[in-house]
């Protein structure tokens, strides 16, 4: 059994970040000491990912390493933040598997690199296997975008597909392990949509990340923002290969209610449109209206013709 410090040292800071990645002090010591630019807010959020609720048991090393990164990077996206520093808690069984740790840590730091993030401290410890990330990130003040920003009239738009997480997820309980297979990347190796946070600055009214499922996160920045929503039901923007995989309805069900899927969901006034669709279409990512905010509370189904359908309260449940 490695100790603590092993562990850390030999996988997960075996290329010390340091004075370029605003590390003034780096792992060794009691604390990190860190270099935050000048004038910048400091956007900071933790998530932790236990085994067997967050993911799989059996989801291989190097996607639980991305996951447990991606989910909380997805939090500094929402908020148009960038990311800059993390932090990792890991619970391990007390059997240290070499070969686990070492995909474990590639999946990690592979999208640490990717998106410009630099892990500067972590802590090891013995039990059921769960893995804590503190983000921290930077945002000029008065740029963040918040969950309290929309108003009616303000279109509701989405970044790229809906119902892939729960895709993924349900074709992985069914036994499909062919890692390559689109849904199951989206599941296994969710893109935090920081590029787009970023490129969405001072366009969007508001923002969350779609972590619990559309219905839900609706909810938070419906609460936060006081208003309403109508959403057209048939304009969601469904993973590439949902409805064949799943077939109609339930693909449909994943794309309101499935989570995981980690793209953002945004209040757009609408003469921001066209600039917002250029931002990301640079970045390659589509930029769906899925509806639009309203001062009646709640969310109203309806569809491309305006037909009304069902309603939905926050915390009345799913439709
Ligand atoms: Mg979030």
């Amino acid at each position: 059994m490695h100790s603590e410090f092993e562990l850390i040292t030999r996988f997960f800071t075996p290329d010390p970040p340091g004075a370029e990645a605003g590390v003034t002090l780096g792992v060794g010591d009691d604390c990190t000491l860190l270099a935050p630019t000048p004038g910048q807010r400091l956007a900071v959020s933790v998530d932790t990912s236990v085994a067997g609720i967050h993911f799989p048991v059996d989801a291989p090393a190097v996607a639980v390493g991305h996951r447990a990164l991606a989910v909380s990077l997805s939090d500094l996206a929402a908020m148009g933040a960038h990311g800059r520093w993390c932090l990792m808690s890991l619970t391990l069984p007390a059997a240290d598997d070499e070969a686990w740790l070492a995909d474990f840590a590639r999946g990690f730091h592979a999208l640490c690199d990717a998106a410009g993030t630099a892990l500067v401290g972590g802590d090891v410890t013995r039990g059921e296997l769960a893995i804590g990330v503190t983000v921290m990130g930077e945002v000029p003040p008065e740029q963040a975008l918040t969950r309290s920003g929309a108003r009616p009239g303000d279109l509701l738009v989405v970044t790229g597909a809906l119902g892939g997480g729960a895709g993924g997820l349900a074709l992985w309980q069914r036994g499909e392990r062919d890692t390559d297979h689109p849904l199951l990347q989206r599941y296994l190796h969710p893109l935090p949509r920081l590029e787009a946070g970023l490129a969405l600055r001072g366009l969007a009214s508001a923002a969350i990340d779609v972590s619990d499922g559309l219905l839900a996160d609706l909810d938070h920045l419906l609460d936060a923002s006081g208003v309403g929503a109508e959403l057209t039901l048939d304009s969601l923007p469904l993973a590439e290969g949902l409805v064949a995989a799943l077939g109609e309805e339930e693909a449909q069900q994943a794309g309101l209610n499935g989570g995981d899927d980690y793209e953002l969901l945004l209040g757009l006034p609408p003469e921001h449109l066209d600039k917002a669709r250029d931002r990301l279409a640079a970045l390659g990512l589509a930029l769906t209206v899925i509806g639009r905010f309203s001062d009646e509370s709640g969310v109203q189904g309806v569809t491309a013709t305006g037909e009304r359908g069902w309603q939905h309260f926050a915390g009345g449940g799913a439709p």
